[in-house]
């Protein structure tokens, strides 16, 4: 089944010829209203004009996170705030977060993408939604909120947490699919089986994940506990929100761009030279119908490679694979994106420890953990026999990682001067998590 058949079956000529023309529409549109976008091309010596293929667009330099975060929190609107009507943020503490706005066509052009998703998953409106993704800043809840009201399916707004509520929602509503992170449908699946729940029993039938990397695995071992078809999908709040891509139920071999609305390249990370297709590399977007908040060559950092066969689903939209890693430190927790950075300020806030840090992170019962190891000070080592001191550091570093960038870290403080050092670039994380 396909949602917009006008849109996703289109011919490449078709459809390219529609890039180029909203191209160069989206370039002059940066351009003229974006102070960021005009001095980037000054700087580069391009200027809209250049776009007469789609291949100038190479000739473009990019965009990346630091840019916008340099453009904290409104800079790189391309409207006035009069026509935004949401915004969505990833975490951070002041001027480390993204700020994303939309307006009301955004909003309409992301619910039906979403909507295109869920019809690819083979969803129709007699469908009974449970979206577990997080509502709030959060791109997730809402995103897939809106696409699932489009289609006409009945959604319940779960959100993330309270987990044993959810298992009973899903016993009692008989939701047909379930859209969450792949980590925490294990983690529903044998939360269920404690409570002593037939997991296979419910109607469940699909689910809709993503939001953090999985793997062929974890899509074995969710569709066997559940006994459901597991589908990926791709987003980031930077260029819509969940529902930039998304698997086909026919194909479930690299999910779909939507390409009518974005341009995606592979670049060598290091290098920035354009791959062809089918070679690893790290994904570039480009917007080419936002109105808030359009993006140019945008880096995600995200590792993939793109899939240009046709599929037999009938969409002609090119494909990429499932996310393979990533080019530059991230770390995705319990579906929360986290940089190392970001706890490094948190604890710089802090009296009495040392930036001297170790971050752990492992999975538990499909959860992920996170253990901040840190130095305290020589001055608190020396002067604190009394633990309560030492307690209330470690209390105030977990309440203002949760205030701050959103994840639950267990907190460890060592003595001054046991953690490693290293020469040249710190490697302070340790990811031990096998998905
Ligand atoms: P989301 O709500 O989708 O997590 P964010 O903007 O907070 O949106 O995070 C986007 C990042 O999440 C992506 O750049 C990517 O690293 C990761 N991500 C999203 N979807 C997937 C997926 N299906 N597989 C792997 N990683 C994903
Ligand atoms: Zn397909």
């Amino acid at each position: 089944m396909i949602y917009n058949e006008d849109f996703e079956t289109l011919p490449r000529e078709v459809l390219e010829t529609l890039q180029l023309k909203r191209l160069k529409q989206t370039v002059q549109r940066v351009y003229h209203t974006v102070g960021f976008y005009r001095r980037l091309f000054d700087e580069a010596g391009v200027t809209p004009d250049d776009i007469k293929t789609l291949d100038d667009l190479k000739k473009f330099p990019f965009t990346t996170k630091q840019h916008l975060r340099d453009n904290y929190p409104f800079g790189m609107f391309a409207v006035p705030m009069s026509s935004v009507v949401r915004l969505h943020a990833s975490s951070g503490t002041t001027g480390r977060s993204v700020v994303v706005g939309y307006t009301k066509r955004d909003i309409d052009t992301w619910s039906e993408l979403v909507a295109r998703c869920l019809v690819a998953a083979g969803l129709t409106k007699n469908d009974i939604i449970h979206n577990a993704y997080g509502y709030g800043l959060f791109t997730g809840g809402l995103g897939l909120h809106y696409g699932a009201e489009r289609l006409g399916a009945s959604v319940i707004p779960m959100s993330g947490g309270n987990t044993r509520r959810q298992i009973t929602i899903l016993q009692d509503f008989g939701p047909t699919a379930i859209c969450c992170t792949p980590s925490y449908a294990l983690n529903l699946a044998e939360e269920g089986k404690a409570m002593g729940v037939d997991m296979k029993a419910l109607k469940l039938r699909v689910g809709i994940f993503g939001a953090e990397p999985w793997s062929d695995r974890m899509r074995q071992e969710i569709e066997n506990v559940l006994e459901i078809k597991a589908l990926n999908i791709f987003g980031l709040s930077e260029i819509m929100g969940p529902g930039v891509a998304m698997e086909c139920l026919e194909g479930r071999n690299g999910m779909h761009i939507f390409e009518d609305h974005f341009l995606v390249e592979t670049i060598n990370p290091e290098t920035g030279e354009v791959l062809p297709p089918g070679e690893p590399g790290e994904l570039v977007f480009t917007t080419v119908t936002k109105e808030a908040f359009p993006l140019i060559r945008y880096r995600t950092r995200d590792l993939s490679r793109l899939f240009t066969e046709p599929c037999r689903c009938g969409r002609t939209l090119h494909r990429m694979d499932r996310i393979t890693g990533r080019s530059d430190d991230m770390l995705i927790i319990r579906g929360v994106n986290v940089f190392p950075s970001q706890i490094e300020a948190v604890l710089l806030e802090v009296t009495g420890v040392e930036p001297h840090y170790h971050l752990i992170v492992e999975r538990a019962d499909n959860l992920d953990t996170l253990e901040i190891q840190v130095e305290v000070s020589e001055q608190i080592f020396a002067d604190s026999d009394e633990i309560k001191v030492l307690q209330n550091i470690e209390r105030r570093i977990v309440k203002d990682i949760k205030d701050y960038l959103g994840v639950t870290a267990k907190v460890k403080l060592v003595e001054p001067k046991t953690l490693e050092r290293f020469e040249g670039k710190a490697s302070r994380v340790q990811d031990k998590r096998k998905i």
